[in-house]
């Protein structure tokens, strides 16, 4: 299936590995330009050189920097002749109890899980709006829809992005001039965030294979997801035929979440 996006561009924010270099190489398969962006200079130039290769017709621009900084945030828009098409993405934050979290813990997280996104959002959806084609997609998380105790910071930020965009995606001067804006949940993806994770529990929990295993007999697809069928999935609300799809909230975990709705 043609997508029908090539030669647009669009910013891909964190995008060095993982689920939004996943997101990355779909868009690249599909024709899209693109600014990719991640915080360490040496795998972020990697992964540009690796689409450039594999996608010889598109052009990759590279912004290395903290996303959450509005520096990074002017770079990357500055980058694209336009942008067609943003994926927010950015590091989760780190788990533990609310009792131990200050101000600075949640100011840290809702900056990269709430208000970068939101400030990225607000850059790009007037003009998009005006040339009539826009596709904004958020990773966000599983646990927007079904909270993880540790990750208080993650449920706390990501719903104050969810409820934002709630609002934001079904204004008619976006959604009736074709620019859409939906949320990516995704549920366990093998990735090097998800290897980690893995490692820390199974230094209290057992062995690596077995939190593994036991990790993967909670998904009723008995595997982890990949970042390149998570990027199908952003490709897909990305294209020319998802102009009417807007302010949802896709929840991508193989069956993990056990509600009828
Ligand atoms: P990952 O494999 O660790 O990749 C994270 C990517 O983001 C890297 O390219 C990293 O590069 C970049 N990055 C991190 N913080 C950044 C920042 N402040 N500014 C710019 N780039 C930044 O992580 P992932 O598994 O793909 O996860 C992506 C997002 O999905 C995270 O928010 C995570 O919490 C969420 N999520 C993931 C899963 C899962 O199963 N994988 C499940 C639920 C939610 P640098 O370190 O070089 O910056």
């Amino acid at each position: 299936m043609n997508l029908g996006i090539s030669g647009r561009w669009a910013i891909v924010c964190a995008a060095s590995q993982g689920l939004g270099k996943g997101c990355a190489e779909a868009l690249a398969n599909e024709g899209v330009n693109l600014v990719i962006n991640a915080r360490t200079t040496e795998t972020l130039e990697q992964t540009a050189t690796e689409l450039r290769t594999r996608f010889p017709t598109i052009t990759v621009h590279t912004i290395v920097g903290d996303v959450t900084q509005e520096a990074v945030q002017q770079a990357l828009l500055a980058a694209a002749p336009q942008v067609d098409i943003l994926v927010n993405n950015a590091g989760g934050p780190p788990p533990g109890d609310f009792r131990d979290w200050g101000r600075n813990d949640w100011l840290k997280a809702l900056d990269a899980n709430m208000l970068t996104p939101i400030a990225l959002i607000k850059a790009v959806v007037d003009g998009m709006a005006e040339r009539g084609f826009g596709r904004v997609v958020n990773i966000t998380s599983g646990a927007v829809k079904a909270p993880i105790d540790i990750l208080g910071l993650s449920n706390g930020a990501r719903s104050g992005l969810t409820g934002f965009v709630a609002g934001v995606a079904r204004q008619q001067r976006l959604a009736g001039k074709n620019v859409t804006v939906n949320n990516l949940l995704p549920g366990d993806f093998d990735t090097a965030r998800l290897q980690k994770n893995l490692q820390l529990v199974s230094q209290t929990q057992g062995s690596l294979e077995s939190v593994t295993q036991a990790r993967i007999s909670t998904i009723p697809a008995a595997r982890f997801g990949t970042p390149e069928e998570f990027g199908a999935y952003c490709a897909f609300l990305c294209s020319h035929y998802g102009g009417y799809i807007t302010g949802q909230n896709l929840l991508i975990d193989g069956g993990a979440y056990p509600g009828t709705f």
